[in-house]
């Protein structure tokens, strides 16, 4: 029998638990939701756990100490301020919330907990704990965090060689024309750089908040192509390479943003001869790909290959984010802002496309963007 005992409560004397019928009712409402969600009576002992709250706090809750389970010290003192609420009507009357990690071997999921006390017109005194994943809104904090410092860094380096060099142009080196000269082109290669990070930041920028809206209007990807391969004509015989495309010249149209799609590929092409131009070749193909695993229909496939040094495999899977390089150095000599990749990710993902590399040290990468037919 559940039996029904009166709370010291401020709500009048009203039972710690819930009656029969009323349990039944609650439970049917607790398990329609999505997220983990506890009973507390006023007795503190676990009344009901929904679902989602079982998944997340393990099975065998119900009629357990709530606190064995809610241990942290910051969620400990929501509780205690809930129960404070139940049994004096004086107490502030919240929110409580606190932040919960939950870890497990793998994860980590950050959870703001709140708690709320029931009106007394639900006939028991309780409290009901709500758990709300918050670990992508932690996250992409962090990523704002990290990318402001990040852009700051950048920035300062060519900016403290532009001071310093002025400095040195005004003071010691004021009557060497030689020396100017010097200064002056390293300063020039230094303003380039901001301009050119400057610039991507842009663009970045652009096509993030341009990520949402597919474009519509129906290009050549055959003709994006060698556009792009005769704008970079230039630095790839600087380079001494050779450039082989296998071209599709009867393709049909995709839908595609012109600008955009050029600078996927330039940035790839011209990555390709940058950091795999030692291997002499690199190789454009573009093919159609009938079925593309994570794609609904068929695509149009380029691959841009290099035989050059390739990429150990543990640097593949962060690649793409910004700023983040295999070879700072190597990358900041080469006139790189660590933008490209990232960037060639968001215009590929407005298109509903996808970016595959593959690579191993030695043996060259392989870019391979997939794009959906219609
Ligand atoms: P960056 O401006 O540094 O070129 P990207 O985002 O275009 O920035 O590339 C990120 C990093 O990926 C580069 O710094 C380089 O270390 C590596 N990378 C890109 N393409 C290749 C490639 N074809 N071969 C070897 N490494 C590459």
């Amino acid at each position: 029998m559940n039996e029904q005992r009166d709370a010291t409560s401020g709500q009048g004397r009203l039972p710690g638990r819930p009656a029969p019928a009323e349990r039944a009712r609650l439970r049917a409402v607790l398990d329609a939701l999505p997220e983990p969600v506890l009973l507390i009576g006023a007795e503190r002992r676990i009344e009901l756990a929904n679902p989602a709250a079982i998944e997340l706090l393990g099975p065998g809750l119900e009629g357990t100490q709530a606190l064995a389970h809610l241990r942290q010290p910051e969620t400990v003192a929501v509780l205690e301020a809930g129960f404070n609420r139940l049994s004096d009507p004086t107490a502030p009357k919240g929110p409580f919330e606190a932040r919960k990690i939950v870890s497990t071997a793998s994860s980590e999921t950050i959870y703001r907990l709140t708690v709320a006390p029931l009106s007394p017109e639900v006939g028991f005194a309780g409290l009901m704990v709500f758990f709300h994943d918050i670990s992508h809104v932690e996250e992409a904090e962090q990523q704002r965090r990290d990318f402001v410092a990040n852009v700051s860094h950048e920035m300062r380096s060519p900016l403290t060689v532009l001071a310093g060099f002025i400095e040195t142009l005004r003071g010691p080196a004021k009557d060497d024309p030689v020396a100017r000269e010097n200064f002056l082109s390293i300063m020039e290669r230094e303003a380039q750089r901001m301009t050119r990070l400057v610039s991507d930041l842009l663009s970045l920028s652009k096509v993030e908040s341009s990520e949402k809206v597919r474009p519509r209007a129906p290009l050549s990807l055959s003709e994006v192509l060698h556009a792009t391969l005769a704008a970079l004509r230039p630095i790839i015989e600087d380079a001494g390479i050779r450039a082989d495309f296998t071209d599709l010249p009867d393709a049909a149209p995709i839908p595609g943003d012109r600008d955009q799609l050029v600078q996927v590929f330039h940035n790839l092409i011209e990555n390709s001869v940058k950091y795999g131009g030692n291997g002499g070749r690199i190789e454009i193909v573009m093919a159609r790909a009938e079925s593309v695993p994570g794609m609904s229909g068929p695509a149009l496939r380029v691959s841009v290959r290099d035989f050059g040094d390739g990429i150990d495999p543990i640097h593949l899977p962060r690649l793409t984010e910004r700023f983040y390089r295999v070879d700072g150095h190597r990358s900041r000599a080469m006139g790189g802002t660590g933008l490209g990749l990232a960037i060639c990710k968001h215009i590929i993902s407005r298109h509903r496309g996808k970016l595959t590399i593959r690579s191993a040290r030695g043996e060259g990468s392989t870019f391979t963007v997939f794009l959906p037919c219609a």
